[in-house]
């Protein structure tokens, strides 16, 4: 995929039916101030970054994308979903919490991540929008099927009106799962497209279109971050790192200690959550070290400015 076709897939709008629009974007690596392995727009707390370099890589997502806030979570690896009011701190990071959900204008929800899916959703009907951060286990938790569902009982959202973006994340070329047999239900075996390989990006919108999305409303970057050097891909780090002397990247998890596993991402951060499946424990001092790029959607304030792009078509924060 060139350039060209790829920045098309990389920000998006979407018109609402009679309030205001939605719009989001995917964010890659670059245009930040961190050095070392989180260069340079890492967006990840507790990864060992500079907290101030955190801070100003943040600032500018913000900026570009004309938002008064950044709400985002502190993501587990889980189910956990948390609706957004407009009260509290829009700045937090809420606490284990892989889903985000709001129907208020103006705040971006921010997804996380280094392979991960962010996936986003807009209900153009009734003005809600939901970020959700999808690694293998919320796949196989059916994270999404449960968002469409929170949607419906908390915004009345019907499946079929809702639209979906799922961001760059680990593609099928380098998904491997060497102990899917212990860690992927069955009903994922016909998505699986070589040797201990899966294809997470189909896995979802099977997931969506099984929740009640259309096909036609599902659009996927296609872009594996694991290939693409242009984003954070905590797989391509294990390649690269100390990590994989004791367990190599992928789902293998033989060794106890870095044996993480899978399209994980956001575990590394506090070594408490997430660490379900085959994986080894996870010592800190063995994560491999990354940063983490982001997906965020908003939904549009009326007379807030468009959102800005780059003449490249690259998408960066304040870049
Ligand atoms: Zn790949």
């Amino acid at each position: 995929m060139g350039k060209n076709e790829r920045a098309a897939t990389r920000t998006g709008s979407w018109p609402g039916v009679a309030g205001p629009a939605c719009r989001y974007r995917f964010f890659d690596r670059h245009g930040g101030v961190s050095r070392g392995p989180w260069a340079s727009g890492n967006v990840g707390r507790r990864l060992g970054d500079d907290e101030q370099a955190v801070t100003e890589n943040r600032r500018r997502v913000r900026a570009e994308m004309g938002v008064s806030h950044l709400l985002s979570a502190h993501q587990v690896h889980g189910t956990g979903i948390f609706f957004w009011d407009g009260s509290g701190d829009p700045e937090r990071e809420v606490a284990d919490c892989d889903a985000l959900l709001t129907n208020v204008a103006g705040v971006g929800l921010m997804v996380q991540q280094a392979d991960c899916q962010a996936v986003l959703l807009h209900d153009p009907v009734r003005h809600a929008i939901a970020a959700i951060h999808c690694g293998w286990r919320g796949s196989v938790q059916g994270i999404l099927g449960r968002v469409v569902a929170a949607m419906a009982e908390r915004y009345g959202s019907r499946p079929a009106d809702l639209q979906a973006a799922i961001s760059p994340s680990l593609g099928p070329c380098c998904a491997e799962f060497v102990n899917y047999r212990q860690e992927l239900p069955t009903e994922f075996l016909s998505f699986q497209v070589a040797d201990n390989h899966f294809d997470f990006w189909q896995i979802s919108r099977s997931q969506l279109q099984a929740a009640g999305l259309a096909a036609e409303r599902v659009v996927c970057a296609q872009i594996c971050t694991c290939c693409d050097d242009d984003y954070f891909s905590y797989r391509r780090a294990g390649r690269a790192g100390p990590a994989v002397r004791a367990g190599r990247a992928g789902s293998a998890g033989r060794s106890g200690k870095a044996g993480q596993t899978g399209q994980t991402g956001q575990t590394g951060k506090t070594g408490q959550a997430g660490q379900a499946g085959s994986a080894g424990q996870g010592d800190l001092a063995e994560r491999r070290q990354t940063g983490r790029h982001c997906s965020v959607i908003a939904l549009t304030a009326p007379g807030s400015p468009p959102l800005s792009g780059t003449d490249d078509g690259s998408v960066r924060p304040g870049g």
